[in-house]
C-alpha cells in the first residue's frame, strides 16, 4: 500500500452532510454565513484568542496580516529561510525586501529592537507554551487550514490578535475592502472562507482531540524505534511544550545512510517521505538578486535543510505502518 507522508483528516461523511444540510435550506453559500461566523467563534473560545479573522487559505491570511500592518514599502523584513515558500512571498509580494536570519533568533532580535513580530503559525494549530495557546503570541499569527494540516477546512486559514484597531482592517483587506454596503475603504482582494470550508472546519474541530490522541500515538512509536540510534536526531519533546504532532522530521547526520538515500529507499517501498523544508527559500531562483539570498549565508538553516526528512504523520497511520517505516530506514544503517 501507498503511505503518504500526511493524510488529510475527515470527520464521518453523514456529519459533515448533516452540516451542510442548513446551506441548501438558506442558499447562503459564502460571505460570512451562519458557518463561517460559528466557525469563528468557536476558534475564538479553542485559541483562547479575542480576534480570529478566517480566511480562504493561509497564504492570504498571511499576505493580508502582513498589508493590514502598514509598512512602508521597501521596508526590510526579518525572516527565516527555513520554511515554505508562502511565507517569504507573503513578504515580497507586499513590496517589502527580506533579510534572511539563522534559525532560532528572530523573537531575541525583536525585542531588542522593538520590532512587531508576525508569526507563520500554520503548523501551530492547538500547540500551548506554558499552558498559553501558540495563537497568543507576536503581534499577530497565522494558521494555515489546508487539507494537508492538523485541522484542516479544506483550504483554509485565520489570523489571530488581540489588537481591536485590526479587526475591520482585516476583515474588510479579504472583501475588497468594501465596509457597509457603500463605502469602498482600501484596494482590498478577495480571500473569504466560504460557508462549505467553515462547515468542514467545524466537523473536524469536534474531533480534533481525538485526531491528536492518535498522532501521539504514532509519534511514540516513531520514537520507540528511532531514539538513540547513532546518526538520527529525533525533535526532543521541547519544555513547556504541549505539541500538536503535525510531522515527524528526522535529522540523518553520520548515520550510514545520508537524507537522500533514506528517502529513495523509502520510495522504492512506497513510502512517500519529504524533504521539509528544502530548499530553504534564500536559494529559490526567484530571489537570486536579493541582497540577503544563498544559503551559505544561514549555515544552521542549511544545515538542516540538507539532512532532514519528514517521515509519513497522519492520525490514522497505522502503528504497523510505523514499525515497517523504521525497519526499512534501520536496514540501512551501516
Ligand atoms: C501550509 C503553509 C502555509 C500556507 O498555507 P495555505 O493554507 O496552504 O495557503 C504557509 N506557511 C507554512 C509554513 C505552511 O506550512
Amino acid at each position: 500500500m501507498n503511505i503518504n507522508v500526511t493524510r488529510s483528516s475527515l470527520p464521518p461523511f453523514e456529519e459533515y452532510i448533516e452540516e451542510i444540510r442548513k446551506l441548501w435550506e438558506s442558499h447562503w453559500l459564502t460571505n460570512m454565513g451562519i458557518e463561517h461566523k460559528t466557525l469563528q467563534a468557536e476558534l475564538e473560545q479553542f485559541l483562547e484568542c479575542p480576534h480570529v479573522v478566517l480566511y480562504t487559505n493561509g497564504h492570504l491570511a498571511l499576505e493580508n496580516v502582513i498589508a493590514a500592518m502598514g509598512f512602508p514599502a521597501g521596508s526590510e523584513v526579518i525572516t527565516t529561510p527555513f520554511t515554505f515558500a508562502s511565507t517569504t512571498h507573503a513578504i515580497v509580494r507586499n513590496g517589502l525586501i527580506p533579510v534572511f536570519c539563522d534559525v532560532e533568533r528572530i523573537k531575541e532580535i525583536a525585542d531588542r529592537y522593538g520590532l512587531k513580530v508576525i508569526y507563520d503559525a500554520a503548523h501551530a494549530f492547538a500547540v500551548k507554551y506554558k499552558g498559553v495557546p501558540s495563537a497568543n503570541f507576536g503581534d499577530a499569527s497565522m494558521f494555515s487550514f489546508h487539507a494537508t494540516k492538523v485541522f484542516n477546512t479544506i483550504e483554509g486559514g485565520c489570523v489571530c490578535f488581540k489588537d481591536d484597531a485590526l479587526v475591520s482592517t482585516m476583515n474588510d483587506m479579504k472583501n475588497f475592502g468594501i465596509r457597509g454596503t457603500e463605502r469602498v475603504v482600501f484596494v482590498g482582494g478577495n480571500a473569504k472562507m466560504s460557508e462549505f470550508q467553515a462547515a468542514m472546519g467545524l466537523c473536524n474541530l469536534r474531533h480534533i482531540n481525538e485526531e491528536l490522541a492518535k498522532r501521539k500515538a504514532v509519534m511514540e512509536r516513531y520514537f520507540s524505534h528511532l531514539s538513540g540510534v547513532e546518526g538520527i536526531k529525533l525533535c526532543p519533546p521541547q519544555k513547556d511544550v504541549e505539541p500538536n504532532y503535525a510531522y515527524f522530521p528526522v535529522v540523518f547526520d553520520g548515520f550510514g545512510a545520508d537524507r537522500d538515500e533514506v528517502f529513495q529507499k523509502l520510495k522504492e517501498n512506497d513510502i512517500g517521505a519529504r524533504k521539509y523544508f528544502y530548499p530553504i527559500t534564500n536559494s529559490f531562483e526567484c530571489y537570486a538578486d536579493l541582497p540577503t539570498a544563498g544559503a551559505e549565508k544561514t549555515p544552521v538553516a542549511k544545515y538542516l535543510a540538507d539532512r532532514v526528512l519528514t517521515l509519513p504523520m497522519y492520525a490514522d497511520l497505522a502503528l504497523e505502518d510505523v514499525d515497517r517505516i523504521c525497519e526499512i530506514i534501520l536496514s540501512l544503517k551501516k
